[in-house]
């Protein structure tokens, strides 16, 4: 396909993806409409994550250090790339939580020499990354990226039994509410981006012109627009929409429904930085005073598994933020209990609310089993077909780089004027 200057993209999904996507177009020329079924952008997966930007420290287990690479190679773009979108330098120490420490647990997949060897290849990668001086890791250039620390820094709050080794990390967790806002406004900001939200797509179509997409407003109103390109930001609605253009992955992948708890810690853990449990079925806490903790246990806060096209209808209430956690008070028990045997009295934390997100990955076994693809996040990013452009985002840190290379290659694709 000829793809001319200035042609209408339409962008469908409005996560993270979507609105850095849609930013980059409309950046570039391009005179975009970004559509959701949402009421607005960054609702869904982009909200109920941790916002850890990813330095690969949890993909330590990639024999190929794939994913590592990719993500060292992310986070230094995110907060330049960030910023780039919302037209503005930002006070990345205003937007952040407490960076994480890491604790190797007693029962770990890997042992905690190999551990700290795959950790030292990762700093060799981040010294390489950050040679450029326009890159910086979400406003800040360490020389060091991680250093193992005494065991009983905190030994009246951490069973020593449990968690072995101590690794303070540069990495950081984002305010992802503060991100969304930020982003509303760059969008709303703009007048050559407009945004259709509560509207469903249902179909994707090639046509002699382009495209023609249509979906429902909540009225059961048919929304239809056409377009010259057309961007799937979908991420759990991705592939059922890919499928309509024969474009089903030849592969195996994974839906898998993840919750997370907001919670207040009893006051004797306000020290605590935020931390990741390696490595194994384990869990992550967000520690970001004076907003609630963010915690999700790997084995009681997944809740769901699919392998089907499209993730179960049943799986909207708790992705659309409308999950109690009186509903869910057994998940909630067992998520407080499973931490409470690592940190001993956090299970009398008062949760205040518990939503999920859908996760989508490659693979077909979990991650208990030392050769899932799960541990691997490398094999994703923005794959192009002739006008019509998907993007796995794969993570919320890869997120601006993907639109970036999604901007890159529209451009190459477009003959100069
Ligand atoms: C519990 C949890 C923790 C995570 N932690 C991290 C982390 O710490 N760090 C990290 O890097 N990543 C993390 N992730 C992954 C990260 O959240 C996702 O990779 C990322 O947010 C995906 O962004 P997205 O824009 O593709 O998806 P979303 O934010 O889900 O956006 C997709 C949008 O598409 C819309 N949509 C879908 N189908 C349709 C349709 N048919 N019509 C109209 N609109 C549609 C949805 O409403 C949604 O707004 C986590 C994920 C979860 C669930």
């Amino acid at each position: 396909m000829n793809l001319r200057k200035r042609d209408r993209v339409l962008v469908l999904g409005a996560g993270i993806q979507g609105a850095c996507a849609a930013l980059e177009l409309a950046g570039q020329g391009y005179r975009v409409t970004m559509v959701d079924k949402a009421a607005g952008c960054l609702t869904r997966a982009s909200l109920r994550n941790e916002g850890k930007i990813h330095l690969g420290f949890v993909y330590a287990n990639d024999p190929g250090f794939g994913t590592p690479d990719l993500m060292v190679h992310a986070a230094v773009r995110f907060a330049p790339l960030f910023e780039k979108f919302v037209g503005r330098r930002l006070d990345w120490s205003r937007l952040c939580a407490r960076p994480f420490t890491y604790l190797i647990l007693n029962d770990s997949m890997i042992g905690p020499e190999t551990i700290l060897e795959r950790f030292e290849c990762l700093q060799g990668r981040y010294r390489e990354e950050i040679q450029d001086r326009r890159l910086n890791y979400l406003g800040s250039r360490p020389d060091r990226l991680f250093d193992e620390i005494p065991s009983d820094r905190f030994a009246d709050l951490i069973d020593r039994r449990r968690a072995v080794r101590f690794i303070d990390t540069a990495e950081t967790p984002v305010r992802v509410t503060a991100l969304r806002n930020l982003m509303a406004s760059a969008l709303r900001e703009r007048d050559d981006i407009e945004e259709c939200y509560n509207a469903t797509v249902k179909s994707v179509e090639r046509t002699p012109a382009g495209f023609r997409v249509e979906g429902v407003l909540p009225d059961g109103t048919v929304w239809r627009r056409e377009a010259d390109m057309v961007v799937n930001c979908c991420w759990e609605g991705r592939l059922a929409l890919d499928d309509q253009l024969d474009l089903r992955p030849r592969r195996p992948w994974i839906y898998r429904l993840k919750y997370r708890l907001l919670a207040d810690l009893p006051p004797r853990f306000g020290s605590l930085p935020s931390l990741t449990m390696i490595l194994g079925r384990y869990g992550d806490i967000v520690i970001d005073p004076p907003n609630p903790a963010y915690l999700s246990w790997y084995p009681s806060c997944l809740r769901g598994w699919s392998d089907e096209v499209s993730p179960p209808e049943s799986w909207e209430l708790a992705c659309g933020g409308l999950a109690s956690p009186e509903a869910d008070r057994e998940m909630v028990e067992a998520t407080l209990a499973g931490f409470d045997s690592v940190l001993p009295g956090i299970r009398d934390s008062r949760v205040r609310n518990a939503a999920a997100g859908t996760i989508f990955s490659w693979g077909e076994s979990d991650i208990d089993d030392p050769k899932s693809e799960l541990h691997r996040r490398d094999e994703i990013g923005v794959a192009a077909h002739d006008g019509y452009f998907t993007i796995n985002t794969g993570k919320y840190t890869t997120a601006p780089l993907f639109a970036e290379q999604l901007g890159s290659m529209i451009t190459d694709a477009v003959p100069a004027v």
